[in-house]
């Protein structure tokens, strides 16, 4: 009796120390970071949560579903609801999330004054910026992509998207990649992610903060391929740089990239980069687009008419602007 007594208080504390233990290591935060290379760039998903294998199932599902949008939205393939419209006459029914997208492009676009188009498909492939042979058009060929062309001739009737012109080729470059984070993020948080990143080529969601502090988010330098032009502290909200620097060739020293301006058929000419702050990274990601064709002036003036949207707009001379809005949470590098 004199004996088992303190071996069960023993036992029972070994034991409790036992569960302590589990405890602790099942609270410990565990982060997860996996990348796959989808819509032709890398993109990065990293969590944070408790449990490991609920967090790598999170992940891949995550993954599954921006690749399931990748397929529908793709220029050209099996499944793609853009091949079968730009190979359509007049129009097909899409995707209830195709149609999303397109309703939003429509809306950048009209807020934009058409410096958002999603009809510049044939403009891309006649410059060929992304391929293995980029070159520089002729006039008249360029005059001739951009016939017939333009997101004025697109309309959307519920999941119906009509084309007023046959040769309109749609390109959902500039809105597909924020939308497949969007759609990422929607998932993290249906498995109950409280705190992770998205980051697809640029076009950046955040799921809360990161142990109570704001995501730290570096903005690239135009023109330094190794340096940070600035430090953003951000929480809940995406965000989406579009740039000259990434995808460009030269040509007798001149600079030829894959943003181009629909009015004049070239690389739009008024910034280096653009990068918008909001809360859905399909807007961050049409918005700097947009706003980069558009210039530093009429670029703040359209983030203004979107709601909780900020951003920094380094126009091509080199000189930022930031909206107001944005500068409190931002650091200069
Ligand atoms: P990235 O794809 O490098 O993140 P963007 O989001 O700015 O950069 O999208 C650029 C892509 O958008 C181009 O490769 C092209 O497919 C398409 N695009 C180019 N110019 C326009 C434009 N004025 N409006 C809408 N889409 C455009
Ligand atoms: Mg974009």
């Amino acid at each position: 009796m004199s004996l088992t007594r303190p071996l069960v208080i023993l036992l029972l504390l070994a034991l409790l120390g036992f569960l302590a233990l589990q405890r602790c290591a099942g609270e410990r935060p565990q982060q997860l970071s996996r990348s796959r290379i989808l819509m032709g760039t890398v993109v990065e998903i990293s969590v944070h949560g408790a449990d490991p294998g609920r967090l790598e199932a999170a992940v891949t599902d995550a993954f599954a579903e921006m690749a399931r949008i990748e397929r529908l939205m793709r220029p050209a393939g099996e499944g793609s609801d853009v091949a079968r419209l730009t190979a359509s006459a007049q129009g097909t029914e899409v995707a209830p999330e195709t149609a999303a997208v397109i309703a939003l492009g429509l809306q950048v676009g009209a807020e934009s004054g058409g410096a958002f188009d999603m009809g510049l498909g044939r403009l891309k492939e006649l410059w060929g910026i992304e391929t293995e042979s980029p070159r520089v058009p002729a006039p008249a060929e360029i005059r001739q992509a951009l016939a017939g062309t333009g997101q004025g001739d697109l309309r959307l009737d519920s999941r119906r998207v009509e084309k007023a012109q046959p040769a309109l080729a749609v390109d959902l470059g500039a809105i597909a990649k924020g939308y497949a984070v969007d759609r990422a993020v929607e998932l993290l948080r249906r498995a109950g992610i409280e705190s992770a990143t998205v980051n697809a080529g640029g076009n950046i969601r955040l799921i809360g903060d990161h142990d109570g502090r704001p995501w730290r988010i570096a903005i690239q330098h135009p023109r330094d391929a190794a340096g940070q032009l600035a430090l953003l502290e951000l929480a809940d909200v995406s965000v989406s740089t579009s740039g000259d620097y990434e995808r460009f060739f030269e040509q007798d020293g001149v600079r030829y990239h894959h943003i181009f301006d629909p009015r004049t058929g070239y690389p739009a000419g008024r910034c280096r980069s653009v990068t918008v702050v909001t809360p859905s990274a399909a807007l961050a990601d049409a918005l700097s687009t947009a706003a980069f064709v558009l210039g530093p002036e009429e670029g703040l003036a359209l983030l203004r008419r979107f709601p909780a949207t900020e951003g920094l707009i380094v126009a091509a001379d080199g000189t930022p602007h930031v909206t107001p809005g944005l500068e409190a949470r931002l650091t200069w590098r």
